[in-house]
């Protein structure tokens, strides 16, 4: 059981974290309850962890509550309060994470490598949006494509690539795909608000620590969440740094237990934070 997980200041924040199993969470603990509170919820947390493999039925979403879930690299699902998925950047096997199962309504890639255009591996018979540019209303969410570059030469070493943001129950979520540079004061002004931003940080192939701290500062958004770095999983063959270095850079940072968690607009920091997933991390 990760302490971590359980942080005080994850409780003060209010703010559920979703484990693996789906089912752990934890809604607006009040600080002062201190020591017997913490307690409690760590012999919860202890006693869910110990069932795990028994079945358990799906809660149901609060108003607005939207879930995020990481699959490993830059592959999200991220589904609405009323069930609308939308998948971004699925992988295939050779990015060395398990090929998860998953079904959306909707599938977007930012660009055309193996390691974010695997939409055959989606399934549902989702509507699939290849590096969509401009702004575009699909089944009801409102996306939005700003091309960029996967490299620092407009796309002579590596081609394009496209950030794409989109809003479901008033949050806006931007993925930066691969992105290759710092942001020009045009770009940052297409993209706009981002709520959620999904951050390459492992370098080589795209930007690093550094340049991806910088784009959180240029973005501001009130949770990043970093992608596209080396865990327990990466295949060898992929030249990524671990998120250390990124995460070094701030003070703000929460570990995110297991792949998963659910948040209401309401509940968005008021100022940047860095969450990061520690499945996969081991
Ligand atoms: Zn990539």
């Amino acid at each position: 059981m990760s302490t971590r997980f359980c942080s005080a200041a994850s409780l003060a924040h209010g703010i559920r974290f979703t484990s693996r199993l789906g089912h752990l969470r934890f809604r607006r603990a009040s600080a002062s309850a201190g020591f017997p509170l913490l307690a409690l919820v760590l012999a919860s947390a202890f006693i869910a962890q110990g069932l795990a493999g028994a079945a358990f039925a799906s809660p149901a979403k609060r108003p607005g509550e939207v879930e995020v879930q990481w699959f490993g690299h830059s592959y999200f699902l991220i589904t609405s309060s009323k069930g609308l998925a939308v998948a971004i950047d699925p992988f295939d096997r050779r990015v060395g994470y398990p090929v998860p199962k998953v079904k959306a309504d909707i599938v977007a890639v930012t660009h055309r490598h193996f390691d974010h255009d695997a939409v055959g591996n989606v399934a549902g018979n989702p509507e699939v949006l290849i590096e969509p540019r401009g702004e575009r209303t699909v089944k009801g969410v409102a996306f939005k494509g700003v091309k960029t570059f996967h490299d620092e030469e407009g796309g002579r070493a590596r081609g394009p690539n496209t950030v794409i943001c989109f809003e479901v129950d008033g949050i806006r979520f931007c993925h930066l795909g691969d992105l290759g540079h710092l942001l020009t004061a045009q770009q940052v002004r297409e993209i706009g608000r981002a709520d959620v931003l999904f951050i390459p940080v492992g370098g080589n192939y795209t930007i690093d620590a550094s340049r991806a701290a910088d784009i959180v500062t240029q973005l501001k958004p009130r949770i990043a969440v970093p992608m596209h770095y080396r865990t327990a999983r990466t295949a060898p063959n992929l030249a990524l740094s671990s998120v250390d270095q990124f995460a070094a850079r701030f003070k703000s940072t929460r570990r995110v237990r297991g792949n998963r968690f659910s948040i209401t607009r309401a509940e968005l920091p008021k100022q940047t934070w860095i969450w990061i997933f520690d499945a996969f991390a081991r």
